[in-house]
């Protein structure tokens, strides 16, 4: 933290309450997933995730960078990107 844009609005004041059931919000940090093409990125980011149902309130600015990397996977500019490992498509059951 420490490094956010002038203007974005801090995590935890987004939402005071789910707005889905309305029930209560904890700031975690979770390991999300960007598909871009045939490729892959894993993202470290902060979410607020309702301890009552589940649902998962991104930052916009989070958002914002699922779409950068969404973008930048499809046309390969990888370069600051790790390389960590493969993924594969196995066959259905
Ligand atoms: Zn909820």
């Amino acid at each position: 933290m420490g490094r956010e844009g002038r203007g974005t609005v801090p995590l935890a004041e987004m939402f005071e309450a789910c707005p889905v059931c309305g029930g209560e919000l904890e700031k975690k940090e979770l390991e999300e997933i960007v598909r871009g093409g045939n490729d892959t990125a894993t993202l470290r980011v902060e979410a607020m995730v309702c301890l009552r149902c589940g649902e998962i309130i991104y930052h916009e600015r989070t958002v914002r960078a699922f779409e950068r990397v969404r973008a930048r996977l499809r046309r390969g500019d990888t370069g600051d990107m790790t390389l960590v490992g493969s993924s594969y498509e196995a066959p259905g059951g």
